[in-house]
């Protein structure tokens, strides 16, 4: 299944977003209700390209936006793709904000079902830092109230919180997972999953203040090793082998299709290359291969 962007406001800015402000500046009545269901009709029955990324994936389905919960028939469009792709796994792309309110995050919990994942952002364990990487005051503390709803019954749905690495949130990392270790316990609720950040849309535009070279992420990541096995589910992604210490790698997935990846030079004979993602191909023109190590 492709990725379907359910809405295209945010109210969020984040500096590193995939988006450019081109595509909230769209009009709203393209994701409207009758718009999405027109889409996934069409694509149901194979009439041509519907939606732009990974049209090609079975099994699992990813709503993104802007933000998906501002969506103004929010709840009819979320029964509509469950009932429309059964069997399928949700995962729904928010920045959490939404979930702070108590009320909404009930409605949500009571139709989610096991089928859906809720992935949220946390880009630091201060205000200071998430806030001025959301681009708004106040964020931080709804995104947390947000996941603490999210988490507050017995059952509902699995959480990913997602922490995406770039120059402003790097040397933020061990307390963001000291942080989480401390507020959200729950292994078998919630993964943690650590992205090192794309170069695309406003962190392509924002790359003097954001570029952070992969050997510098990792270095990080390799130093928190052992408290990183606090998190039996961690995950890390866009990540090469090369540069993620021994007992990590098993970590280190590959979420991204071929065309956005490259295997340089440097990985001609690699032992490792099978199950390496290589470079991010944005990364590679921007960076070079010069920090590969070919195992
Ligand atoms: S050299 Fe290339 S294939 Fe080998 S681990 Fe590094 S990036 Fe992966």
């Amino acid at each position: 299944m492709p990725d379907i962007p359910f809405w295209n406001k945010c109210n969020n800015k984040c500096v590193m977003c995939t988006n450019l402000p081109e595509f909230a500046a769209q009009e709203a009545a393209l994701y409207g209700l009758k718009s999405q269901i027109k889409k996934l009709e069409s694509y149901l029955k194979g009439l041509g390209p519907v939606y732009l990324k990974n049209n090609d994936k079975a099994d699992f389905l990813s709503l993104t936006g802007g933000e998906p919960t501002l969506h103004p028939d929010f709840f009819r469009l979320l029964a509509y793709f469950k009932r429309r792709l059964p069997g399928v796994s949700i995962t729904l792309l928010s920045n959490g904000r939404r979930f702070a309110d108590k009320d909404f995050t009930r409605r949500f919990l009571n139709m989610a079902g096991s089928r859906l994942t809720v992935a949220v952002p946390l880009h630091a364990a201060s205000s200071r830092v998430h806030d001025k990487v959301a681009g708004v005051t106040g964020a931080f503390r709804e995104t947390v109230g947000g996941l603490e709803n999210l988490l507050a019954g017995p059952e509902g749905v699995f959480l990913e919180i997602r922490l995406v690495l770039h120059r402003l949130n790097i040397k933020e990392f061990s307390k963001t997972l000291l942080f989480l270790q401390k507020k959200f316990p729950f292994p078998g609720r919630c993964r943690v999953v650590v992205i090192h950040y794309e170069i695309e849309g406003m962190s392509l535009k924002n790359h003097k203040s954001l570029a952070l070279r992969l050997s510098d992420s990792a270095r990080v990541i390799n130093a928190a090793a052992p408290l990183i096995e606090n998190f039996p589910d961690l995950r890390l992604y866009h990540f090469p082998l090369c540069l993620i210490k021994n007992k990590l790698r098993s970590r280190c997935w590959i979420t991204l299709p071929a065309e956005d990846r490259i295997y340089t030079k440097k990985c001609e004979g690699c032992k490792a290359r099978k199950k390496c993602l290589g470079l991010m191909m944005e990364y590679y023109k921007e960076f070079g291969d010069a920090e590969l190590k070919t195992l």
